[in-house]
């Protein structure tokens, strides 16, 4: 087991050496240790006085080799030229039993990428990154990993003087649209563009789809089908990105940088979770279809490679039919309809449609109808009390209960009992609120770091009852909606 470094011996186009730079005073904040054991990266790693050294940029070990990569990028619709590695670095790429894994911190100073930011990161997003990288992870959706999480009383100023902290998070592999993007705006590096697109191949793709008879095209279909899925899973479980610039979008279908995200509360298709996004551009409900543009960028970059128009196109159009198989899937299974005949899709899509609607009019909360719809189910009787329980939950119940009558007709008429008692491993208990992460930073901002450890606990298993926990997945409080969270990070 050794440190490869596969990205970083790409050579000085792609990456540049950069040493972190030390914090004062740097203590745990978090410990991974089933990311640590799922991954066969070494024990010593998250219990010794070295490993807090290295995971707070104070110390190297042997092999490690720290480098920032450059990308480029579009940024709320507009190119933004050359972005990079701000304030993430490699640590290098290390190979262990279960793969290999690129480590990174982020929030461990400048480098030459960091234009006018300060290369650091806040506890308060740091924290928020990494419970949600691990609670993506507990609902099954591909995500980048958080290994751990240290704090230093360094001060950083954001909107006010806050503290520094950095994430050491880990994936197969960090790389971007927005490095596709990079090379491709520099006509003179189309020698670095192929260079990348074969690294890619070569290294993360395994080739699932339908070959189009040139690799690059290949790769952009499957990066086009792993996105198509990614997105599907978000919309299933109300998960906000926030920033889906393509800098932020990942090659590998990865949940990547987690800023202003959110599980929407009550739900509104075109909730907004990042305030400094005025124009909505990345509301909810915009999510699949902004995935898409991004992977025409990526298409754009990559056409030098894939030589003509027809080709690229039919690498990116499959999305759009993956993502709606996804989509509809994903919801069919939250309602505990199987996988029907096709004759049967125009009812089970209209069942789910007039459902969104009706929550959407009624802000109805997304997570915890899910969940209780997932306990109604399987009774017959409309009168049981789970049923009562949810009709509770609409004010306009004539209407709900139309639905109703609708669905329960649909579950009577499926063979398939198996997809009912599946819901509730489908529909998550606990997500990661606003609030209740809100809770946790507002607790380690004075040092008490247990509401950290105690969300990533239940996080770990979203879909179990965990009746001590009870309390976590209630309705938010009503200061919950006033939370405002931007960019600011
Ligand atoms: P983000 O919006 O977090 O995806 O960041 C966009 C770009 O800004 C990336 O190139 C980041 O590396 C960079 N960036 C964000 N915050 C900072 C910071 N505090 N210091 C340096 N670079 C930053
Ligand atoms: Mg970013």
């Amino acid at each position: 087991m050794t440190w490869i470094n596969s990205f970083a011996n790409l050579g000085p186009d792609f990456s540049t050496e950069v040493q972190p730079t030390p914090v004062p005073a740097p203590s745990w904040v978090a410990q991974n240790h089933d990311l640590l054991a799922t991954c066969d990266l070494p024990p010593h790693w998250l219990s010794t006085a070295e490993a807090l050294s290295v995971f707070s940029g104070n110390g190297l070990w042997d092999g490690m080799a720290p480098s920032a990569s450059v990308y480029s990028g579009h940024q709320f619709g507009h190119w933004a030229g050359q972005l990079g590695d701000g304030r993430a670095l490699s640590l290098g790429e290390y190979a262990s039993a279960m793969g290999n894994f690129e480590i990174q911190l982020k929030g461990a100073g400048k480098t030459p990428f960091s234009r006018m930011g300060d290369g650091r990161a806040v506890l308060r997003s740091s924290i928020r990154e990494y419970l949600c990288s691990e609670a993506m992870a507990g609902l099954g959706i591909p995500t980048t990993r958080a290994l751990c999480l240290t704090a230093s009383p360094l001060q950083v100023i954001r909107e006010e003087v806050e503290t520094a902290a950095v994430v050491t998070r880990l994936a197969p592999s960090f790389i971007r649209f927005g490095h596709f993007e990079h090379f491709a705006n520099q006509a003179s590096q189309n020698g670095a563009l192929k260079k990348l697109a074969d690294f890619t191949l070569a290294h993360h793709f395994v080739g699932q789809a339908e070959s189009l008879g040139n690799p690059y095209a290949d790769l952009l279909l499957e990066v086009s089908l792993n996105t198509a899925q990614l997105v599907a899973q978000w919309q299933a479980v109300s998960f906000c990105h926030g920033v889906m610039n393509t800098d932020n979008m990942s090659i590998l279908g990865l949940t990547l940088d987690y800023g202003p995200f959110q599980f929407i509360d009550g739900f509104n298709p075109q909730h907004i979770c990042n305030h400094s996004d005025h124009q909505g551009r990345y509301a909810y409900d915009k999510q699949p279809q902004i995935a898409y543009w991004n992977l025409f960028c990526l298409g754009q970059a990559l056409m030098p490679l894939i030589g003509e128009q027809e080709l690229a196109m039919k690498a990116l159009e499959p999305y759009k039919a993956a993502f709606t198989s996804h989509w509809t899937r994903n919801f069919s299974m939250k309602l505990g309809l199987s996988q029907l005949h096709i004759d049967e899709m125009p009812t089970q899509m209209g069942l789910i449609q007039d459902l969104l609607q009706l929550m959407a009019a009624e802000k109805t909360d997304f997570t915890l109808f899910w969940r209780l719809i997932s306990h109604a189910a399987p009774k017959t009787n409309q009168a049981d009390a789970a049923w009562q329980t949810v009709k509770d939950m609409f004010i306009d119940t004539g209407q709900f209960k139309q639905w109703q009558n609708r669905y329960m007709a649909q579950l009577q008429s499926q063979a398939d009992q198996a997809a009912v008692a599946n819901m509730l491993a489908v529909n998550p208990k606990y997500v990661l609120r606003n609030h209740l992460v809100e809770l946790a930073i507002q607790k380690s901002k004075k040092g008490d770091h247990s509401e950290v450890d105690t969300l990533f606990q239940l996080l770990k298993s979203p879909f179990d009852e965990q009746p001590a926990f009870d309390h976590y997945s209630e309705l938010p409080p009503a200061w919950a909606s006033d939370i405002e969270i931007s960019c600011s990070s």
